[in-house]
């Protein structure tokens, strides 16, 4: 019989401690890390999925459109993998707040960054820090219900909003359009807070003008996203005609790429559209770029120019200048990631310097910190993006484990909540966010609706403690 010494034997797969990871960002792309850590066999875990926020999903529950109830319900989906033994959520943690980087590396063995990309592009132009030039981040912050959401402002900018100008042709653009233009009818069924369809209700939108610097062609919406536009109750889509004439490499790229040809035939489609009295016009206009937003004491205009694109798709302009009327602005124009403490941040992409999910400081592998989702690529991709993405950092991390850059207890610190509440923090976990989220869905049956989002911190967190104190 062979002699094995102690250090040799392996033990029974039940005395192996579990790797401890770490993930930063309950988001789809920390949701799906947790998910893929937790379905292999090979390596044991113990996941920690922390958020800043009380709740789980990320721009799910807080960028997704409230009119779009069957995209929203990808939480579903993702509440599966919470639901994992293997998965703790902790939620009311932020890193760089109630912990830095520099301890979770002390504390556990991995740590997966999650946390999204969150900043808004501004246009850099004139005018654009006047009341009522917000940017869409605001917007949708608001009308989620993120307990962030700076309310005032918001509300302030929408109530002398007449005509509404949103700049960018993405699919953020198009859900900032259509929420604006909906009726009061249309958003009754949706989650929003009760002050958000108070103060949607209220708002006298009259007109909605979305524009893109460049042409159809180069548009990023996508044709189902597009033809929603045509299917609201009480606006009208109107297109100019000459602005569908296309230039040759304009339809060199409408001939390779299919969303482009199917969103130029439905554009085609509505060229011919008239506005009938009583409706509300929701113009897309291309060629057309913002240089200076107008006004004394709040916005009361956009001078925009007309452009020309080249054949690389680069848009200049022609100096014909003219002033739209406007009370709202809304720029839709990118997001990109910030840093955090003591973490590497490529400041032009707005992404953490990465080797396909492995974080790079000084261009060198970090061992046991990796990367997913928006702030690994950019702000890019639906929610399923995501998951592809998150697999290939989890793989990473798994072949480190393999090669011996990783195992368990290198982190060897305390349990990362018992921690945190020694060090004052407060932090929610998967019980606290089901009383939420209960209080959410009792808060809606009070007025026919599946669901209301608790908007404020105060809210979310006397729904948890409501809860606790119901429990003792
Ligand atoms: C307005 C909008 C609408 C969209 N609509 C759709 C759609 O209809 N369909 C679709 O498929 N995709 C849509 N997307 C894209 C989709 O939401 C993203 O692909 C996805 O959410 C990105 O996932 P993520 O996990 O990287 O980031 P996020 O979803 O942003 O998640 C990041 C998480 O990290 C947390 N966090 C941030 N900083 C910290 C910190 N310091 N400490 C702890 N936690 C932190 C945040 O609270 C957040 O929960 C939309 C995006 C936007 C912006």
């Amino acid at each position: 019989m062979p002699v094995v010494s102690v250090e040799e034997d392996p033990g029974p797969p039940s005395s192996v401690p579990p790797l401890r990871v770490a993930v930063v960002g309950a988001g789809p792309a920390g949701i799906y890390a947790a998910e893929a850590l937790t379905r292999q066999d090979d390596v044991p875990v113990a996941v920690d999925l922390l958020d800043r926020l009380p709740t789980p999903f990320g721009l799910v529950r807080h960028g997704i459109a409230p009119d779009h109830p069957k995209m929203r319900a990808i939480r579903d989906t993702l509440h599966r993998a919470l639901d994992h033994p293997s998965v703790r959520f902790v939620g009311n943690v932020e890193v760089g707040r109630d912990l830095d980087c520099a301890d979770l590396a002390r504390t556990v063995d991995a740590v997966v960054y999650t946390y999204g990309a969150a900043l808004d592009r501004h246009l850099a132009i004139p005018g654009e820090e006047l009341p009522g030039s917000l940017a869409a981040t605001d917007l949708v912050a608001w009308y989620t219900g993120h307990p962030d959401a700076d309310r005032a402002r918001v509300e302030a900018a929408l109530a002398g909003a007449r005509s509404v100008v949103v700049v960018g042709v993405g699919n953020v653009a198009l859900d900032v359009a259509r929420v604006l233009a909906r009726t009061p009818a249309e958003l009754e069924p949706t989650d929003m807070p009760q002050h958000v369809l108070d103060a949607l209700a209220a708002a006298p939108v009259g007109s909605v003008t979305v524009l893109g610097r460049r042409g159809p062609a180069h548009a990023t919406f996508t044709t189902q996203e597009l033809r929603e536009l045509d299917e609201l109750a009480q606006a009208t889509v109107l297109v100019d005609p000459a602005d569908l004439e296309l230039d040759p490499a304009a339809e060199e790229r409408a001939a390779a790429d299919r969303v482009v040809s199917r969103n130029l035939a439905v554009l085609r489609e509505w060229a011919g559209h008239t506005l009938e009295p009583g409706r509300t016009p929701l113009r897309l206009r291309f060629y057309t770029r913002p240089v200076r937003l107008v006004g004394e004491e709040r916005v009361t205009g956009v001078e925009v120019e007309r452009t020309v694109v080249d054949a690389e798709g680069r848009a200049s302009g022609t100096g014909e200048l003219e002033v739209l009327p406007a009370d709202l602005v809304v720029r839709s124009v990118g997001y990109r990631g910030s840093g955090l403490p003591h973490l590497p941040l490529d400041e032009r992409r707005g992404t953490v310097p990465n080797e396909g999910g492995r974080v790079l400081r000084d261009g060198q592998r970090a061992p046991g910190e990796y990367v997913a989702g928006w702030i690994k690529r950019g702000p890019t991709g639906v929610v399923g993006t995501n998951k592809h993405d998150a697999r290939e950092t989890v793989a990473a991390l798994l072949e480190d484990v393999a090669a011996g850059v990783l195992r368990p207890g290198r982190g060897g610190g305390d349990d990362l909540v018992s921690e945190l509440r020694a060090n004052g923090a407060d932090p929610v976990l998967l019980e606290d966010w089901r009383a939420i989220d209960a209080a959410e869905v009792a808060l809606g049956a009070t007025r026919g609706r599946a669901r209301t989002t608790l908007h404020e911190w105060e809210s979310l967190l006397a729904a948890v403690k409501e809860a606790a104190a119901r429990a003792r």
